[in-house]
């Protein structure tokens, strides 16, 4: 009847053809409608801001000025999930100890979902090797969760495939937002960041966890924090993109690869390459860099609200 189906036993929810498609006639379900009524109803909401949320709407837009526009469309506190992602690297990194390579011979990440389907669904036989860590979004949902019980979570970023894994960790999000889509609802509430003034904002996440939607960003967050705990290093391996994930992994399952940890992200460049990213990935990438360097905090295991955050929240996938 020349209907398009998405076969839902191999789809790993990349979002990759919602960006292909040359009509537009793919799409992905918007809490926008549920987010506005919830600010609305005057429901403390909470905006949790990816990483690489800087430079999306505009390069010389600051931390800041974004900050500053999302108070005005309503939302009640910000959080950067950075630090879930400094949160993640603490636990996921304790995990890796435990099981590398006394109960297996390698971990994978798990904060990328569409990488965690593609293991589970294409090469099921690795699905066990996969980190039980949560995504720095359900650490950081878990944690506000923790603090505002009665807080609705919103989690910002350039993922489709979030909004699966927000489905499945009910507990720590209530909803997603694309940058596309916040674009959209700033041009709606008639909100220009860039013409905002800069309020005084201190980010609490360590330039680790800031990077971690760079190029090698998670197990450079592991590396360093078991550099701090062991005086040791992981042999890791980075692939982005789904082939070349499927086509390392399978390598590495048949013993063709040297490695520990595998990092794999479903996107070509990872995450600031996004298909809900708005800003292009090279420049984007520079100015993360730049406001990793600046953070006040050197190390994931010093004195962060991750480290006591993490005591708080249960880590496991559950
Ligand atoms: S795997 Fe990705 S590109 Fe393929 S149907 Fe699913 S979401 Fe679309
Ligand atoms: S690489 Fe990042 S943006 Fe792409 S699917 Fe994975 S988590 Fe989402």
């Amino acid at each position: 009847d020349r209907k398009a189906k998405i076969d839902t036993s191999k789809c790993v929810e990349c979002g990759s053809c919602r960006s292909a498609c040359p009509f537009g006639a793919i799409d992905e379900r918007s809490n926008i409608v549920q987010i506005i009524q919830a600010i609305r109803a005057g429901q403390r909401v909470h905006a949790l801001l990816a990483p690489s949320f800087i430079g999306q709407m505009g390069f010389k837009v600051t931390p800041p000025q974004i900050v500053t526009a999302l108070k005005k469309m309503g939302f009640a506190a910000i959080e950067e999930v950075a630090v879930g992602a400094d949160m993640t690297a603490l636990h996921e990194t304790k995990e890796f100890m435990e099981k590398v390579p006394a109960r297996q011979k390698y971990m994978t990440n798990s904060c990328c979902p569409a990488f965690v389907a593609l293991i589970q669904k294409h090469l099921p036989n690795e699905a066990d090797k996969v980190s039980t860590t949560v995504s720095p979004m359900v650490a950081c949902g878990r944690y506000v969760k923790s603090e505002y019980p009665e807080a609705v979570t919103v989690f910002i970023g350039p993922c489709i495939a979030k909004k699966g894994e927000a489905r499945k960790f009910s507990d720590a999000i209530d909803y997603v937002l694309t940058f596309e889509e916040l674009a959209c609802m700033m041009a709606g509430a008639e909100i220009d960041p860039a013409t905002l003034a800069s309020e005084s904002y201190i980010n609490q996440a360590s330039g680790f966890g800031i990077s971690f939607p760079l190029l090698k960003g998670v197990q450079g967050a592991l590396n360093h924090t078991l550099e701090e705990l062991e005086e040791t290093q992981v042999q890791a391996h980075y692939a982005s993109g789904l082939e070349a994930c499927l086509d390392d992994m399978k390598k590495l399952a048949s013993g063709k690869l040297p490695c520990q940890y595998f990092e794999g992200m479903a996107c070509v460049n990872g995450c600031i390459d996004g298909p809900g990213a708005l800003a292009e990935s090279g420049l984007v990438s520079v100015l993360i860099k730049k406001y990793a360097s600046e953070s006040q905090h050197k190390t994931v295991h010093g004195d962060t609200t991750a480290v006591k955050a993490v005591k708080k929240v249960d880590m496991e996938v559950r």
